[in-house]
């Protein structure tokens, strides 16, 4: 993409969907601004028109910052992707509440920075995207998952009154709910018997197969299609998850 104007910003840019979402638009020459604490992760994919920055998402300044730095340089953002997230499992009886406070402040609160950041010129210019990233356990439950669904259910909860918010001035606001994919995502849960647990469901119903590329494809055709067409909410998972 050559023209001003068309920056795209993705978080959590380190690994995982945000890593292969990444690739994949860096494929088609677009602008990208990727955003995440390892900085250097981010640096070693050594990809075109990109400027790579270190940012907690949970920290609006030096995520704005970012943001503004990297507009500077490409033009205004037409897509963030809020993408940054973290999992850790355990049960609402014992779990420590230090870690229910790390989903809600990265899940919840990051994802309404980066809305909040970008909105104000999408709507000035009177187009845009935004693309939250919640999860299969943002409309429905699954055990082990107290803090977890509710971070992703408010995500989606929240990217619908975005989207009511934006849609008069031609935003899209979509989110998408992908189930089971390999990613780190499970490696930051403490408690190794729900790790355990988790990967025998796994191999038990063999939703091993969808990967982060699969999903990162997604969220490019979703952004890819005409501004007038909003596919609003997207389930993905592996075709044999329940
Ligand atoms: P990964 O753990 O591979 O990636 C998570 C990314 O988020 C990393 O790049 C990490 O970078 C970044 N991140 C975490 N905390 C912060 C923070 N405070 N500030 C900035 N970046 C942060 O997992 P996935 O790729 O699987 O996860 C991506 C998103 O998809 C998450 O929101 C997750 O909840 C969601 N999801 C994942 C599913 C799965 O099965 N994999 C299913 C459904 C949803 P760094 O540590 O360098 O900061």
């Amino acid at each position: 993409m050559k023209t001003n104007d068309r920056l795209i910003v993705i978080t959590g840019a380190s690994s995982g969907f945000g890593m292969e979402l990444a690739k994949e638009f860096a494929k088609d020459g677009y602008p990208l601004l990727l955003l995440a604490r390892r900085i250097e992760k981010m640096e070693a994919l050594n990809l075109p028109n990109s400027m790579c920055r270190k940012v907690d998402v949970t920290n609006k300044e030096e995520f704005e910052a970012a943001v503004r730095e990297a507009e500077a340089k490409y033009g205004k953002t037409d897509l963030i992707v809020n993408n940054a997230g973290v999992m850790l499992l355990g049960d609402i009886a014992s779990q420590d509440a230090k870690e229910w406070k790390t989903m809600l402040d990265v899940n919840v609160m990051g994802v309404m920075n980066g809305m909040q950041i970008v909105m104000n010129d999408m709507k000035e210019r009177k187009t845009g995207t935004i693309i939250n990233v919640s999860s299969i356990a943002g409309v429905q439950p699954f055990g082990n998952h107290g803090a977890y669904c509710a971070s992703k259910f408010g995500v989606t909860g929240l990217t619908r009154v975005a989207r009511g918010e934006m849609s008069p001035y031609n935003v899209r606001v979509l989110s998408i709910m992908p189930g089971a994919v390999g990613t780190e995502l499970l490696e930051h849960t403490t408690d190794q018997n729900i790790i355990d647990g988790y990967n025998q469901w796994k191999e038990s119903v063999g939703a091993v197969n969808i990967t982060a590329n699969d999903v990162a494809r997604t969220i490019k055709y979703s952004y890819e299609l005409p501004q007038a067409v909003s596919l609003r909410e997207i389930i993905i998972t592996d075709t044999k998850q329940d």
